[in-house]
């Protein structure tokens, strides 16, 4: 069955919309890349299904339960639990080491400092930046930074991760050893991942396209 799923979504702006009754669905580990020039409504989408902006009109089903049916809490409950999201830039706290960074997610849901830690150095170690984790951002590398964000958005073992644009301030190479290291993971763990890119060479990392053009989507099984 599907994992996250959304039907009929539409959203506005004040008289722009951003959705226009977007749906498809997305199943347990896949992989699926989120396509559409600027302004064509994939960022408002993102944020629909990741139950941080409200759609207008449309459902959105997390494994059979509706967002909308859900209050706040439980919304904030799931996202902390069940998702994960790595943003393009600016999502490591700079106060803290980079092993703090990726186990933050740990510490927020109750765990015990220790155990945080050891969590976060094992995803370190898969993202090949567990050499950083006594540096701050500020004296890692951005494509050494992404890594570690994509650590900290695994390391709940989340269902699903958001990542918008991840790739979007790194050079091609860096992008690349990114979007492979951030798939194995989810692959391995069996994490659906909703790829927001406007990079054809990103979006070559995805099983599948949902392709948005002026807040409706079209889903496209990826030609191999
Ligand atoms: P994309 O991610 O594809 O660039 P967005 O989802 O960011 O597209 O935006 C879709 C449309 O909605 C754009 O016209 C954008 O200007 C508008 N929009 C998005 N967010 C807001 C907002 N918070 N307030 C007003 N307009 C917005
Ligand atoms: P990567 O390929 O891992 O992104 P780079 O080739 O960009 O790394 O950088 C090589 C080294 O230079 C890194 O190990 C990092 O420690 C250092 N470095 C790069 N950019 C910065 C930066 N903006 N601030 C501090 N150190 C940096």
């Amino acid at each position: 069955g599907s994992l996250l799923s959304a039907e009929g979504l539409c959203k506005a702006y004040g008289s722009t919309m951003a959705l226009d009754g977007a749906s498809f669905s997305i199943h347990p580990g896949e992989v699926v890349a989120v396509m559409g020039p600027s302004g064509s409504g994939k960022s408002t989408l993102l944020h629909c299904l990741a139950g941080i902006v409200p759609p207008d009109s449309g459902t959105i089903l997390y494994q059979g339960r509706e967002l909308s049916a859900m209050n706040d809490a439980q919304r904030s409950a799931l996202r902390r639990s069940e998702f994960g999201f790595v943003f393009q830039f600016g999502q490591l706290v700079p106060e803290l080491t980079c092993v703090e960074n990726v186990a933050l997610p740990l510490r927020l849901n109750g765990a015990r400092r220790k155990e945080a830690e050891r969590t976060a150095l094992t995803w370190m170690e898969r993202l090949e930046v567990d050499d950083l984790a006594k540096k701050r951002p500020g004296e890692v590398s951005g494509g050494q930074g992404q890594r570690v964000a994509v650590a900290r958005s695994l390391v709940t073992g989340p269902r699903v991760v958001f990542a918008d644009e991840p790739t979007g301030a790194l050079d091609s190479l860096n992008g690349e050893r990114v979007m492979e290291l951030l798939t194995d993971a989810a692959r391995t763990t069996n994490a659906a991942v909703v790829l927001v890119t406007h990079e054809a060479r990103v979006a070559a990392y995805s099983d599948r396209e949902i392709v948005v053009r002026d807040g409706k989507s079209r889903d496209m099984e990826r030609a191999v």
